[in-house]
Parts: structure tokens; C-alpha cells; sequence
């Protein structure tokens, strides 16, 4: 509020970066444009608009960053790529230098943000900052302190939280999950992960709730990379999924996934390739997801059967890249394995897309 002595305050605008508690107002400009003093400085608080956060989201293939202002809304955004080699110090210099690269855009340094939140990969202690378990990062070999490391590096603090909990978070708070109270995330991706909301709060168990990936879909079945059999991430992960297609390329059975991959320069089969793959109606990338989607039908059937909440969402690389009509699909393939099949819960695409996961991490701190 301005003081009584400032008699014309129209709109003051400050950028939503601004990161003076108060600023000293000489001067305002009218509607017209035209500037005109003040009588008396004015003192007004810009503590509303200064809060702006970092959030992170590392992934085995790329370091996303986003700035947050208070609203959640992106005012700038960075994204790098993981590093391949160099081990944890290396991934730690990588996430510093991407939230640099977007606090820049943003017209902050790290150290202005009010907090720095992280979505990581692997298990993630959020007391300690520990990350262990990290198979998708370059010589993640055991739990390193990520945590302690970054906000060194950064200079702000900074929490960390298991990657799809804090997209799962986000799509609940902010995105697809808004309107609900209790929400199942299923993130389809390299594997198949999941986050479980009841009654409006995270459900965590004993610290591993939501592993909806290794929900057995077929007893004796397909070998998942977690080592046993029949769970659902044997069929849908997109890692079983390369695995899959390698063997029967090696069996002498015609695609055009790795072609495109080749093309396109990568070495592992990515969510773009085979969104290309199925527009351009290749056989088994069509068939392959196919079973994907029977796979997860049957699974987060299951899933709801006991947990009963009213809203899933799907996310994650492939869910995000495929979309509405995979999730159309994913729906269909529920409905025949739902107990309650006449009041199904809606299923839904994660609506904050790729950023989701740097977004979700913001809530963090
Ligand atoms: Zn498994």
C-alpha cells in the first residue's frame, strides 16, 4: 500500500523478479505514459513479487530448470544436457550451471532465489540431500550427498525429492490433479513409476509407496529390469520395451525404430522415436505399445481397485510425448479389470507437460 502522501499511484509495475523488499518510488507514470513525481517519496513493499524459486528436474538424458514466481507461473526456463561421464561432481556442476543459465533469464543470480527444489532419479533421503540407487546417472555407483553439494554450488537452499513424487505433486497442486483429493500419478517412461495422493496428502508408506511398476500383471511373465517377473514395467517400461524390440530385430523381425533412431542421431530408443514410429504405422513399434497399454490397463486397474481415488493421471516421457489418445486408450484398457466399473475415476493427462517435473520440485521449498 502506498502511503497517503502518494496521491497518484496508477500501476507501478516491477518485474516479477524484482528482488528489493522495498523500493523507493520518486517517480510514478500515468496512463498515458507520462511521468510524474511524487510529493515525498513513497516506500512501497515489493515483498509480493519477490519471491522467485528454482526447481530441477535431472533426468538420465537432460538437466531441466524453471524459475518460479509465486503465482508457479515459468519465468524462465534452461535445459542442458546430463553429462555422460564424471560421476555425481559432474552431474552437481551441470544442475548448478543450468539453474545459472535460467536465474539469468530470469534476471536473478542462484543466490537471489528463495529456495531451490530437485526432482532426482534413484532413492533420495529429502532429510540428508543422500541420492543412491541412480542407475540412469554417469557413475552414480553409490549414494552421493546431491543435496549438501548443490546448494554449495548454488548458494541458496535446496531440497531434494524423489522425481516422479514431485511431478505427481505437481500435477496435484497445480495441474491435472487441482480438483481432486486422492490421485494415483502413473509416470510412463524409461520405467514405470507412480505417486500415490490420499485425502489430500502424499502417501509414502514405510518410504516406498507408489512403485506401481512392479505391479505383477502376469504371473511367470516377462522379465523386468527389476529382475523379477510378470510386473507391468516388463511390458510398458520403454527401457523392456528397446530390450523387446532389440531381441526380435535380432530375430530377424522387420522395424523402423532403429532407423529413425539412427536418423535422428540417438542410441536408445526415446519417446520421439517411437511416437514417429507409430505415426508412420511401423508393425512392431505399433504392437509393442499395444501391449504397453494392455499392460498398464490391467496394472492401474488393479492399483485403483484398492486404493479407490478419484482421479489418475498419466505422465512421464512416453505418457507426455504419446498424449490424449494414449490415455484414451490406457482408460479402455482399465474399464474390463475395474471392480466398480460403473463410477471409473477420470483419467487424465499430466496438464504442466515437460516442465512438470522442475515445476512439481519448486513446491519443495
Ligand atoms: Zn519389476
Amino acid at each position: 500500500m502506498l502511503p497517503a502522501t502518494a496521491t497518484l499511484p496508477e500501476v507501478i509495475v516491477l518485474p516479477a523478479t524484482a528482488t528489493l523488499s522495498m523500493v523507493r518510488v520518486l517517480a510514478v507514470t500515468d496512463s498515458l505514459g507520462t511521468a510524474r513525481t511524487l510529493p515525498g517519496a513513497a516506500w512501497v513493499s515489493v515483498n509480493s513479487v519477490n519471491s522467485v524459486k528454482g526447481g530441477i528436474d535431472l533426468g538420465g538424458t537432460k538437466v531441466q530448470a524453471v524459475i518460479v514466481d509465486e503465482r508457479h507461473d515459468v519465468v524462465a526456463e534452461a535445459k542442458q544436457p546430463t553429462p555422460t561421464e564424471g560421476g555425481p561432481p559432474e552431474v552437481v556442476a551441470r544442475m548448478a550451471a543450468t539453474l545459472a543459465e535460467a536465474a539469468a533469464a530470469a534476471g536473478v543470480s542462484t543466490e537471489e532465489l528463495d529456495g531451490l527444489g530437485v526432482g532426482s532419479p534413484g532413492a533420495v533421503d529429502g532429510e540428508t540431500g543422500m541420492v543412491g540407487e541412480a542407475r540412469n546417472l554417469p557413475g552414480w555407483d553409490e549414494p552421493f550427498a546431491m543435496g549438501p553439494a548443490l546448494e554449495e554450488a548454488v548458494g541458496t537452499r535446496t531440497r531434494l525429492g524423489n522425481d516422479v513424487q514431485v511431478a505427481v505433486d505437481g500435477e496435484f497442486a497445480l495441474g491435472a490433479g487441482r480438483e481432486s483429493r486422492s490421485l494415483l500419478g502413473v509416470w510412463w517412461g524409461t520405467g514405470v513409476g507412480g505417486g500415490i495422493i490420499l485425502d489430500g496428502k502424499r502417501w509414502v508408506g514405510l518410504g516406498a509407496a507408489g512403485e506401481i511398476g512392479h505391479i505383477v500383471v502376469k504371473q511367470g511373465g516377462a522379465r523386468c529390469p527389476c529382475g523379477r517377473r510378470g510386473c507391468m514395467e516388463a511390458y510398458a517400461g520403454r527401457a523392456a520395451m528397446e530390450i523387446r524390440a532389440r531381441k526380435l530385430k535380432k530375430k530377424g523381425h522387420h522395424t523402423k525404430l532403429f532407423k529413425i533412431m539412427e536418423k535422428r542421431d540417438r542410441t536408445r530408443l526415446q519417446s520421439g522415436i517411437w511416437a514417429r514410429a507409430l505415426e508412420a504405422k511401423d508393425g512392431m513399434a505399433i504392437a509393442l505399445v499395444d501391449r504397453a497399454v494392455e499392460a498398464l490397463g490391467t496394472g492401474v486397474a488393479s492399483a485403483v481397485n484398492v486404493l479407490d481415488v478419484e482421479t489418475v493421471v498419466i505422465g512421464g516421457g512416453l505418457g507426455t510425448r504419446l498424449g490424449e489418445p494414449y490415455v484414451r486408450r490406457i482408460e479402455a484398457a482399465m474399464l474390463p479389470h475395474l471392480f466398480v466399473s460403473d463410477r471409473p475415476p477420470a483419467v487424465l493427462g499430466a496438464a504442466l507437460g515437460d516442465l512438470g517435473g522442475a515445476i512439481g520440485a519448486t513446491l519443495l521449498v
